[in-house]
């Protein structure tokens, strides 16, 4: 294990992609095995020393960033332990990054479908904030890939959590350690929101299975040292394009139809799966990106058609038998939806697929590069609403956007209805007003039954928000939720809740 106390050698992990400022700890420690973790962790509970959990740091919410204590960096437990083509599953360490993973498993001819933009991430930082992405309008979140995971609890002792085995029911869960401890915890009640995607506080359901429970706990529960997720065959090819649209209207009557085609498709192979589906539009991802959008990007691509108000980005999976099919109706639905097809780029090669996916992640690379350039923070919100809110909520944000006369970018995964609004302070004064209109923002989407955060989770950035969404009861009922498994409460101090719950 190695231990490092020098500043220069604590920098990188005192910030994340947050850009929270203030970060300081006492100490690194880089653990090569669970035995590790486990040593620094009961010497931390009987100290009592707070303990910040880092995987990659890409987290936006500032999980990652200590104020104080020690910081465990997973970055060693990176062995690809098993892949199995058999079973269709992959054991790995939680340092694991993604994107090495990803190769590893296509190496098998298999596909791990969660895909957060981002690829320089952990697996165990995935796990532990619940990361979707572009995919999840298909794949759900990394949620749903999670069978097994390891964690080390504060204080040492360890669990081994199998998906389907533990259950908690009427509001009380209990689990024994890999030494015989038992430990009873009270779930929380809150009702989760009725959008397709949340990531606002510890799951909640009538019956949650205890691997929820850790899968997105933000760092807050114990530390994911292994995790064992399920894969799927690697689909054949894929079918991929940026389609340019020069009216929002338009746009947005393609979404709708692209998504009801893709839901009723895939009822259809539930009901029927020995059927040939009559429709075979399956998108597994639609993503957008406003007007705005796309001229700030124009600069690195300018290949983007200048009169151009919005675009998506959609991929369906796809195999040699189908595929011309397939193209076929997805060309008619692009000409029923009025697509600019002369200017819109279209691929089912592994290459050009690369283009189309940078593309996708250029955005958020440019608007934090811009974003450190004026010396601000980011100001972007990751809320979702239900279907029948989404229209009126995508208003609210380009009514209010244009009257604050921010720089501002939306883009994102509008089939999940959920889309991430940017606003780009350029200086203390706009950073203050694009700091209200968040809140507002905030207030819009608890108003109309949404959630906080879809997908970034809530860190340290958005601790205070979750309050707005939950109020003091369901917080305390978190906390509580916490100490079962952290009774001094020394892990990921300030992620989620003020530690004044605890
Ligand atoms: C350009 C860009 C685009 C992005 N797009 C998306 C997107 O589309 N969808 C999406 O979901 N996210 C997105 N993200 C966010 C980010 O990639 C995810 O949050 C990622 O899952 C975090 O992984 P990490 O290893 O970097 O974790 P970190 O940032 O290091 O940590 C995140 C949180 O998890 C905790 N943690 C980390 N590892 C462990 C562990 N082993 N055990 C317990 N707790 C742990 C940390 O304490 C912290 O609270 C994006 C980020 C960037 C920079």
């Amino acid at each position: 294990m190695q231990v490092k106390t020098q500043p220069d050698e604590l920098q990188n992990y005192l910030t994340d992609a947050s850009n929270l400022p203030g970060g300081f700890a006492d100490r690194l420690l880089i653990p090569e095995t669970t035995a590790e973790v486990a040593e620094i962790l009961k010497e931390a509970d009987e100290k009592r020393i707070p303990v910040t959990i880092s995987g990659a740091r890409t987290g936006t919410v500032g999980g990652a960033v200590p104020f104080g204590g020690w910081v465990v960096s997973l970055e060693r437990l990176n062995q690809i332990e098993a892949i199995d083509q058999d079973g269709l599953f992959a054991i790995a360490g939680a340092g694991v990054v993604l994107s090495d993973f990803q190769k590893a498993v296509e190496a098998e001819n298999l596909f791990y479908p969660p895909d957060p933009t981002e690829w320089s991430c952990q697996l165990g930082g995935t796990v532990a904030t619940n990361a979707s992405g572009a995919r999840s309008f298909k794949y759900g979140a990394t949620r749903n890939f999670v069978d097994e995971l390891e964690v080390v609890l504060a204080g040492g002792e360890i669990l081994d959590l199998k998906r389907g085995a533990v259950w908690g029911e009427n509001g009380l869960i209990e689990l024994e350690t890999r030494s015989g401890r038992r430990i009873r915890a009270k779930l929380p009640t809150y009702p989760p929101p009725a959008t397709r995607k949340n990531t606002s506080g510890y799951f909640s359901g009538e019956r949650v299975d205890a691997v929820d429970l850790f899968v997105g706990s933000e760092g807050t529960l114990g530390v994911i040292t292994k995790v064992k997720l399920r894969l799927l065959p690697k689909p054949e090819s894929f079918f991929s394009g940026i389609v340019f649209f020069d009216a929002e209207e338009n746009l947005l009557a393609f979404v709708n139809e692209a998504r009801e085609l893709s839901f009723a498709a895939r009822n259809e192979q539930i009901r029927n799966p020995q059927s040939a589906i009559r429709n075979p539009i399956d998108a597994s991802l639609i993503e957008y990106f406003d007007e705005k959008s796309l001229r700030f990007i124009a600069e690195r691509f300018p290949e983007v058609p200048a009169g151009a108000k919005g675009a998506i980005y959609f991929e369906q999976e796809t195999t040699a038998a189908s595929e011309d099919e397939l193209l076929e109706r997805w060309n008619e639905l692009l000409e029923r939806s009025g697509a600019d097809l002369e200017t819109s780029w279209f691929t089912t090669t592994e290459q050009d697929r690369e283009k189309l996916r940078a593309f996708r992640h250029a955005l958020p690379v440019a608007v934090n590069e811009r974003i450190v350039r004026c010396k601000q923070k980011k100001v972007g919100t990751d809320m979702a609403v239900p279907d029948d809110k989404f229209a009126s909520f995508l208003k609210f944000y380009r009514e209010k956007l244009d009257a604050s006369g921010l720089d501002y970018v939306i883009f994102g995964h509008i089939a999940d209805n959920h889309l991430h609004a940017n606003m780009i302070p350029k200086d203390e004064d706009e950073a203050t007003r694009a700091r209200h209109l968040y809140g507002r923002f905030i207030a819009q989407s608890i108003m109309l039954g949404g959630t906080i955060s879809a997908e970034h989770g809530i860190g340290k950035h958005k601790s205070r928000y979750l309050y707005v969404q939950y109020g003091e009861r369901y917080l305390n009922e978190m906390a509580e939720l916490k100490k079962a498994f952290d009774p001094h409460g020394i892990l990921g101090r300030g992620n989620m809740f003020d530690p004044k719950f605890l």
